[in-house]
This record gives C-alpha cells, sequence and structure tokens, in this order.
C-alpha cells in the first residue's frame, strides 16, 4: 500500500487494541504467556474480588502497572501523536488501559476501557488521577468506599459516555484504521461494523486475520510499529 496522505480526510479515527502495545513489550491478557493463563480473573479482576479484598487487587494492579512503565512507547505511538499534532480530525479511540499513546504525547484519547492510572468510586463514578502515585487505598470524598482502578473489569459495563462518544467520532469518520485489534472484545468490537456501515475508508493493520478483517477494504499484515509511520503522512 502506498502511504496515505491524511490531510485529504477531514476526520480520521485510528481504532487501537493491544497489538498496538506488543512492541512496546506490555504483556497481553489472554493466549499463551497472558496473564488470565496465570491467574483467575475471578480473583482478580472483577468488582466481586475488589470487595472481597481490595488489597489483594490493587496489588495486583499495581504489578502491572509496574510492568507498563518499564515499557517504552514505539514508533507507531511517536508517529500516531506528532499526526495528531498536525490534524485537528484525527482521534485516537483505544481498548488499551496501559496509557501508552498519552506517554507518546498523544491528547484527548478515548479510552474505551479506562486507565490504569485512575482510580474511581465504584458508586459515584468520581475519578482521580493517580499519575504516578502508588495504589495505595483511597477513600472516595461522598461515600468513603475504597477506590478502585478506572478499568473495565470482567462483569463490568463500559464507561456509556465513553463509548457513546467514541461511537460519534467513527459515526463521522472518513477514514477509520483499526491498530493491532483481534475483535472479540465487545462491545469494542462493535464499533469496527459502525464504521464499516458509514462511507470510511476502511483499513486493518494486522499481522494476523481477524473476526472482522471481511469489514476492511485494504489488509495490512505488518506489525503496527512499521506499519504506522510508513503508511502515513500529513
Ligand atoms: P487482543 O489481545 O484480543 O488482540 C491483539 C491483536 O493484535 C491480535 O489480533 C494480534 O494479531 C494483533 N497484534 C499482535 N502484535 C501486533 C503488532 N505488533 N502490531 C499490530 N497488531 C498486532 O486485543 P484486543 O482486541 O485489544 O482485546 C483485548 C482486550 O484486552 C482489550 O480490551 C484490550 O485493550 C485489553 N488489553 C489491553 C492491553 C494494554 O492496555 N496494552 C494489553 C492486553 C489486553
Amino acid at each position: 500500500m502506498e502511504p496515505i496522505s491524511l490531510s485529504q480526510y477531514e476526520r480520521v479515527v485510528f481504532f487501537t487494541g493491544a497489538g498496538m502495545s506488543a512492541e512496546s513489550g506490555v504483556p497481553t491478557y489472554r493466549g499463551r504467556g497472558g496473564i488470565w493463563a496465570q491467574y483467575r480473573w475471578e480473583e482478580y479482576a472483577c468488582q466481586d474480588a475488589f470487595d472481597a479484598d481490595p488489597d489483594k487487587v490493587l496489588a495486583f494492579h499495581q504489578q502491572r502497572r509496574g510492568r507498563v512503565l518499564a515499557c517504552q512507547p514505539h514508533a507507531g505511538h511517536s508517529h500516531l501523536a506528532a499526526l495528531q499534532g498536525a490534524h485537528p480530525g484525527l482521534s485516537i479511540v483505544t481498548q488499551n488501559t496501559d496509557g501508552m499513546h498519552q506517554r507518546a504525547s498523544a491528547r484527548d484519547v478515548v479510552e474505551l476501557h479506562g486507565s490504569l492510572w485512575r482510580l474511581r468510586c465504584a458508586r459515584h463514578g468520581r475519578i482521580e488521577d493517580l499519575a504516578a502515585a502508588e495504589y495505595a487505598r483511597r477513600a472516595c470524598a461522598e461515600c468513603g468506599a475504597t477506590l478502585r482502578p478506572d478499568i473495565t473489569w470482567f462483569a463490568d459495563s463500559v464507561n456509556a459516555a465513553v463509548f457513546a462518544r467514541a461511537q460519534r467520532l467513527i459515526e463521522q469518520a472518513q477514514l477509520f484504521v483499526a491498530v493491532g485489534t483481534s475483535g472479540i472484545v465487545y462491545p469494542a468490537a462493535g464499533l469496527v461494523p459502525l464504521a464499516a456501515r458509514g462511507s470510511a475508508r476502511m483499513i486493518e493493520i494486522n499481522p494476523d486475520q481477524t473476526e472482522l478483517s471481511g469489514l476492511f477494504a485494504e489488509h495490512v499484515r505488518e506489525p503496527a510499529g512499521t506499519a504506522v509511520p510508513r503508511l502515513f503522512k500529513y
């Protein structure tokens, strides 16, 4: 595929998944070597587990944050952030919770599954930005409940306002680029058919075929770290 000049598109959405951070070394959740092969999510990644033992769940997530912090954004993250700086209509919608896009200086990233760098109250939805602080127990200023990681756990619903924003951006997109997502985690994966129903140019960047490949007109079977810088210019 020839390099694409983004200036010909007013609205562009890059939709990223775990594969976007794979070359940075961020561990995956599933599959061989994935953390859910080592740990039972029922004990570490759901509201019931947190209610039963918040310290254990916070310690687990603190460990995950440590592993992410030891990784660095790659050339694909940096290039995407630079393109966004040049193009006011470029949005990044991510399923990742690792904050890698932001560490590469991307702004206003739509985080469908929340962020490892924030805590929130399960009852009031109040969010506290942690920045690099430890996941020590913190109480909601309104109700005193212990704040939980602001990420979407098993059996959680996605944040409706964030999801609605992603839908609006995707409905308006003239170019939709999915990078490193298997398309098996719903409702996020449902955003790909939404893009395909409109008139957006549809490009998939993924070394492997996915469940959703049939919805894309163009396929780039390369890793994100080389494909994104090579293919997109302002
Ligand atoms: P997934 O793990 O289901 O699929 C990853 C996809 O990335 C696969 O299709 C794989 O072929 C592709 N891939 C692998 N290496 C790649 C590379 N170098 N370049 C491009 N593509 C590559 O991921 P998902 O679809 O995002 O769904 C998993 C869920 O778990 C999502 O919610 C995801 O955000 C979350 N998750 C997040 C992180 C993170 O924050 N970094 C890590 C693991 C999982």
